[in-house]
């Protein structure tokens, strides 16, 4: 199959040559054409897959046969950056055919987005939270909509943005056709299948396993070497682009910020940066002058850069559906890649979880030459780690002794080292 049997429009053509897509990817083989003949469509695929351009083209070639000049499709994202890339795409693929997309997302100026959507836009990509804003305000019109995307269904339910998803929906109210795509198919997300589709085509590509191109591996290290050794690991793949992925904001600019003290070209990406930070940290990214970008789960879904050749897990992700995002960021359109987690004791059940997922045992590495025997301070556990429950007395109790008998032990430690 290749793209001229989708019959489009000669301008969207222009498009797709100009991104030099050769062939379509099986889930743009699949959608595509469902999409043209009007059905609605549950995507079951992660990002990576080419799943963009899978409900773009369709849009595109659906806005290109009615009246012009005014919104008719609505794209739903998840996040800033994946809204934002959307519309890019999107701007690519309808360029020649003259068709315009915008990105509607809060954390930047409101008034830009009104001009462009009374001016320019007929496709609108929008995070929930801004477009219910501009909803409020009378700024957009969507009574033109013929077309609705919910991209990263299952990452909206995570955020929390379901119940802004059914205002917005509330307020769609003539027919129209409907696109939901979602790596995975919690219950929430399957209800809301229901209650929004009709008749919907089933699309799932693969499994909703990790992509193969990605390999796996484990690093055991305690809790304190990990930085130690995730520079160690940094330094002997010197030139890749790197994907570091921690569990809280703060550990994510600490680690960033102890990265750039070594000489490492690093940035950050979390939820309490500015949207311009945000933006540059991915920029950078993308043009190469950053070469490891350490981040929160905010940057587990949707970011394609397809130069990413690792991720790696400082810290595991708090389920396997995240850690399936996560390495979802490398091993893109079939570039390979490698997904390794630095792993503690603490871990090994997530580690069962990942490895049903992955359906094989993930293989175990060290670092040959890293010392692995030094000593850190006397608790080594994460500080995330949740306390002990002061309820218990028992446990309560017994950490409190433990933590005493570490003290002890951790000035005796120093005194022998200070007389030595
Ligand atoms: P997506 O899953 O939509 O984020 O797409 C992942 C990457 O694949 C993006 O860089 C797309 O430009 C690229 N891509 C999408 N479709 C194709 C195709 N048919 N051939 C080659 N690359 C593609």
């Amino acid at each position: 199959m290749n793209f001229n049997d989708f019959n489009l429009h000669p301008g969207i053509m222009e498009g797709v040559n100009g991104l030099g897509y050769k062939e379509p990817t099986p889930i743009q083989a699949k959608a595509i054409p469902a999409a043209m003949q009007g059905c609605d469509i549950v995507g079951l695929a992660q990002t990576g897959t080419g799943k963009t351009a899978a409900f773009a083209l369709p849009i595109l070639q659906k806005l290109m046969q009615g009246k012009r000049g005014q919104v008719r499709a609505l794209i739903m994202s998840p996040t800033r950056e994946l809204a934002e890339q959307t519309s890019t795409a999107i701007n690519q693929l309808g360029k020649k055919a003259g068709i315009r997309s915008i990105a509607v997302y809060g954390g930047v100026n409101i008034s830009q987005q009104v001009y462009n959507l009374r001016n320019k836009a007929e496709i609108v990509v929008a995070c929930p939270g801004r477009l219910l804003d501009h909803i409020w305000r009378s700024t957009v019109d969507l009574t033109h909509i013929e077309i609705l995307v919910i991209d990263e269904a299952d990452r909206m339910l995570d955020m929390g943005f379901l119940p802004n998803i059914k205002s917005i929906l509330d307020c769609i109210m003539q027919k129209r056709q409907t696109l939901l795509f979602s790596a995975t198919m919690p219950k929430e997300i399957r209800r809301l299948t229901e209650d929004i589709l009709t008749e919907p085509v089933y699309i799932q590509v693969g499994e909703t396993a990790p992509v193969e191109t990605v390999s796996h591996a484990l690093y055991p290290v305690k809790q304190h070497l990990k930085t130690a050794l995730l520079m160690e690991i940094l330094y002997r793949i010197q030139k890749e682009t790197v994907i570091v992925f921690t569990r809280t904001k703060h550990r994510a600019e600490k680690v960033s910020e102890e990265l750039k003290k070594a000489g490492f070209k690093a940035a950050s990406l979390h939820g309490n940066l500015s949207q311009f930070r945000r933006q540059s940290a991915l920029e950078g990214l993308r043009r190469g002058s950053v070469k490891v970008l350490v981040a929160t789960d905010i940057a587990s879904r949707g970011i394609d850069i397809l130069s990413i050749t690792h991720v790696i897990n400082y810290d595991i992700p708090e389920c396997a559906d995240d850690y399936t995002h996560r390495i979802g960021r490398t091993g893109r359109i079939n570039n390979n890649g490698d997904a390794w987690t630095l792993v503690t004791a603490a871990d090994s059940g997530m580690i069962r979880d990942i490895e049903k997922i992955l359906k094989s045992p993930i293989e175990r590495k060290t670092i040959e030459g890293f010392d692995y025997s030094v000593t850190g301070p006397a608790s080594d556990k994460p500080r995330y780690q949740r306390k002990p429950d002061a309820n218990n007395a028992r446990t309560a109790g017994q950490a409190a002794g433990r933590e005493l008998r570490n003290k002890k032990f951790n000035n005796r430690r120093n005194a022998v080292a200070k007389a030595a």
